[in-house]
C-alpha cells in the first residue's frame, strides 16, 4: 500500500460540510485541504452504475484539472428487497422540478417494497465509498457499510436524506432520531473515514 507523502489534498466536492469534515481530519496529519468548490471546478456528471465508478469520475475530473492528489466520495442506500435500488440513484429518487424532496424518495422506496410484497424486516445498507487518486493514476479505495432495516412511517427530525426510515443494526431508533454525534460515530461515512484514518496513520 502506498504511503501518503503529499502535503496538499484536493477534495472533489462542492459540499461545504464535507469539506470542513475532511479538513478537520487532515489537519493533524499536516495536510492542507482545498475543495473543487473553492477552486470553481465544474461538477462532472455521475454516469457510472457503481459508487466506486462515480467516485472515480469525480476524482479523475478534479485531478486532471489540477494535477493534485484528490479525495472523492460517493454514497447512498441499497435496499435488498429492491435488488440494491436506489443505490447510485439515491439522490435522483428525490429530484423534483422544485429541488430535492426526500419524503418523495422515502415514499417511493416503501411503496415499491409493498408492491413487491417484500416481508419485514426490510433490510438495507447505507454505503460510503472514498477514493484517493494520485496524479500518476494510483488509487486507494475505502468503503464503509452500515447495515440496518427500513421502517414506516418516517421517524425523527435529525439528519437528512433517508435518515428517518433507516434503523441501523443493533439500534431501535432511526438515524434521524439519533443525536448527530451518535450517528456520526456509527455511520457508513464514519466507517469509511476510519479506514482512511488508519491508512494515514
Ligand atoms: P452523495 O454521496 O453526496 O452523492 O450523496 C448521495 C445521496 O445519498 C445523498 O443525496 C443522500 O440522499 C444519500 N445519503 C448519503 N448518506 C446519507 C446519510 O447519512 N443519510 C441519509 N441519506 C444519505
Amino acid at each position: 500500500m502506498r504511503k501518503l507523502t503529499e502535503r496538499k489534498l484536493l477534495l472533489a466536492t462542492h459540499n461545504r460540510g464535507k469539506l470542513e469534515e475532511i479538513r478537520a481530519m487532515m489537519a493533524p496529519h499536516g495536510i492542507e485541504v482545498v475543495s473543487a468548490g473553492e477552486l470553481g471546478l465544474p461538477e462532472p456528471a455521475e454516469t457510472e452504475n457503481s459508487f466506486i465508478g462515480n467516485a472515480r469520475i469525480k476524482a479523475l475530473a478534479a485531478m486532471q484539472a489540477t494535477g493534485l492528489l484528490v479525495l472523492a466520495d460517493d454514497s447512498g442506500i441499497t435496499v435488498d428487497g429492491l435488488d440494491g435500488a436506489p443505490g447510485v440513484y439515491t439522490a435522483d429518487w428525490a429530484e423534483t422540478p422544485n429541488g430535492r424532496d426526500f419524503m418523495q424518495a422515502m415514499t417511493r422506496t416503501w411503496r415499491e417494497l409493498d408492491e413487491r410484497g417484500v416481508p419485514e424486516p426490510r433490510t438495507a445498507q447505507f454505503r460510503a465509498t472514498l477514493i484517493l487518486l494520485w496524479p500518476d493514476g494510483h488509487e486507494e479505495i475505502f468503503e464503509g457499510v452500515a447495515p440496518g432495516h427500513l421502517v414506516w412511517p418516517p421517524r425523527g427530525e435529525q439528519g437528512h436524506g433517508y435518515d428517518p426510515i433507516f434503523v441501523p443494526e443493533g439500534h431501535d431508533v432511526t438515524y434521524a432520531e439519533m443525536p448527530a454525534e451518535q450517528k456520526n460515530a456509527i455511520s457508513h461515512r464514519a466507517r469509511a473515514f476510519r479506514q482512511l484514518e488508519a491508512f494515514l496513520a
